[in-house]
């Protein structure tokens, strides 16, 4: 696990493969439901994760590399499908798999609210980070961004591709999330952010899609203690 903040008010950071009970390509703390391990394996890998950062619950989004965001009122609620979820719920543990995609977690110190983001290409062209921070009304200055371990601008060829505004984030074909996140987030007037350095392509403590197609997913989390 990579804490990235640990304080009196939450926790936040991101898993490693390390410390689960998956095995072969899963192997070993795989949180993904939907890439054919086993359910039970990787329902036990959630409890592990529940249990180590002291949740009542965890949880996990039906992500569909959408612009959806959706607000968690109740622990018990039943959600749409959607790639942002906030909430200001304490002892929940917002989590947003990933593996190569940028985990964004996101933290509003005057409401007490707490947001995960599945940003991937998609997402971030979407403005999948401001669409949360619209919706959770926020004042720019009063959030903290953190984003996780993701694909690095070397390792993440798209090609020719069409992003619009984010075309300026492509070099020979390169497409650079991290810029394009900093982009997003400036233009909010959110000025405080933390980059992970990690390319999880590069750093076989992550999963990695682009390098392994069947593996994994790792995860960002994020919780208000109380
Ligand atoms: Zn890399």
């Amino acid at each position: 696990m990579l804490v990235s903040i640990d304080d009196e008010r939450l926790i936040a950071g991101f898993t490693t493969k390390f410390g689960g009970v998956s095995s072969g390509v899963y192997a070993e703390l795989n949180l993904a439901m939907h890439v054919g391990d086993n359910a039970n394996n990787v329902e036990k890998n959630r409890q592990i994760l529940c249990q180590k950062i002291g949740a009542n619950r965890l949880i996990f989004m039906d992500q569909i590399h959408s612009d959806k965001v959706e607000a968690l009122n109740d622990i018990n609620q039943i959600l749409d499908p959607c790639d942002s979820i906030f909430t200001g719920i304490s002892k929940v543990g917002l989590c947003v798999m990933v593996a190569d995609c940028s985990p964004v977690l996101l933290y509003d110190k005057r409401l007490n609210l707490i947001a995960a983001i599945h940003a991937g290409r998609a997402g971030v062209v979407n403005k999948i980070i401001s669409k949360t921070v619209d919706k959770m009304g926020s004042n720019p200055s009063d959030i903290v961004a953190i984003i996780g371990p993701n694909i690095k601008q070397k390792c993440y060829n798209i090609g020719n591709m069409e992003l619009g505004e984010f075309n300026k984030f492509i070099k020979n074909g390169y497409f650079d999330m991290d810029k394009s996140i900093e982009f997003e987030l400036k233009n909010l007037g959110i000025k405080n952010m933390q980059f992970s350095i990690v390319c999880n392509h590069c750093d076989n403590r992550f999963y990695s899609y682009r390098k392994s197609k069947v593996t994994g997913r790792f995860a960002g989390f994020i919780m208000l203690k109380g």
